[in-house]
């Protein structure tokens, strides 16, 4: 058996419009072709640099499972799907915050959270070691009722609950490297102990108002929360301590069945809408740390959910090493930009600092309980 790829061009075609919010257009700001940061290129690169490399030939390659009405029901109220469907039937719009779609979004988002569900299904029943889903539109940050950042349904919440109603699935470990907060997913488990939450994120960056360390879950979901706001800068030492100091200590106390990785690559050094300092490197190591969780917790149970990333030059190269990583390959791309992002990691009084703040994030973490 080897490691699952689920893709399907369909999700490609997700398209927001030529939507400018990182600047306001108007009076002295021209208006920016392309605005909308979030688009195909990314994803469409990284499945092409797997097929000029081989490592796209050496995985189980696979497609999406349905999405039922029932499956998007337990995680969305009909009000919001009766909108999103009615609203990308006539031609698209917005219904959330920085969220637009085109006709055929919501076709286009359950192939999306289906990649995610065929991915979770076919590792729970050990069909598949692991498995990579390469979902477009992502899906963390969105609400029950509230699409937001660039996601129309909460891709890992549907599959994981399809998963636990079809197949039994008990307890699920969720880490979230995306460097924005993984608000969606902490709002649907936010009271439940069954799901561990655990999102590593720039401190203020998206959602502006979520992500604290102090957020910590509620009622039976008391604990099961754990928000890791690092600084703007952090880099590779800094991200792979909080691994070690954080989400695998957090992951042996909660002995999951299944373990799930929101996986964007926006902590990337060169990422536009972030300003941390990770490398394709550190997404490997990430990885590695995650799988050997994965295989002392839960026989291996392990699934990678595409989520954000915007550099179209470098989310290629992180997502190589980091689905290499996953499958065991010896292919590599190796990373155009390593001299350059060596060079900027943080040294001195502020890598000091950095690593200061993990271990100040970890005792308070683990002071609470
Ligand atoms: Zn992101």
């Amino acid at each position: 058996m080897t490691t699952g790829f689920f893709s399907d061009e369909r999700c490609f075609w997700h398209a927001g419009g030529n939507y400018a919010f990182t600047l306001p257009v108007g009076g002295l700001v021209q208006p920016v072709f392309g605005g909308l940061p979030e688009n195909p290129e990314t994803k469409r690169r990284l499945k092409n640099l797997m097929e000029v490399t081989g490592l796209l030939a050496e995985l189980d390659r696979r497609g999406p499972a349905e999405v039922t009405r029932e499956d998007l029901l337990r995680v969305h109220p009909a009000s919001y799907l009766d909108e999103f469907k009615r609203l990308s039937d006539a031609g698209g719009g917005e219904l959330g915050l920085r969220t637009p779609f085109a006709r055929g979004g919501y076709e286009i988002a359950t192939v999306s959270a289906g990649l995610a569900k065929a991915a979770v299904r076919d590792v729970v029943a050990g069909e598949l070691p692991d498995a990579y889903a390469l979902s477009r539109p992502p899906g963390h940050h969105c609400l029950p009722d509230f699409p937001n950042g660039f996601c129309l349904l909460a891709n890992i919440a549907i599959a994981v609950e399809a998963a636990r109603d079809d197949q039994g699935l008990g307890r699920v470990a969720v880490i979230d490297w995306d460097v924005h907060h993984g608000n969606g997913t902490e709002a649907i488990y936010y009271d439940r102990d069954d799901t561990l939450t655990i999102s590593l994120h720039q401190e203020g960056n998206y959602p502006t108002d979520t992500g604290a360390v102090t957020d910590r879950g509620k009622g039976a979901g008391l604990g099961h929360n754990i928000n890791v706001p690092l600084p703007a800068g952090t880099g590779h030492k800094a991200y792979l301590a909080a691994m070690d100091r954080i989400v695998l200590p957090a992951l042996e106390a909660f002995r999951p069945d299944l373990i799930v990785v929101a996986c964007g690559f926006d902590a990337a050094v060169v990422d536009p809408l972030a300003r941390m300092q990770a490398t394709a490197e550190t997404f490997a190591q990430m990885t590695l740390r995650v799988k050997d969780a994965a295989r002392r917790l839960c026989g291996g149970k392990l699934v990678l959910v595409h989520e954000g990333g915007y550099s179209e030059v470098y989310v290629p190269f992180a997502g190589h090493a980091t689905i290499a990583a996953l499958s065991g390959s010896s292919i590599e791309a190796p990373d155009p930009l390593a001299a350059a992002v060596a060079a900027r990691q943080p040294r001195g009084r502020f890598d000091a600092f950095l690593l200061d703040e993990v271990e100040r994030l970890a005792e308070e973490i683990f002071a609470e309980g």
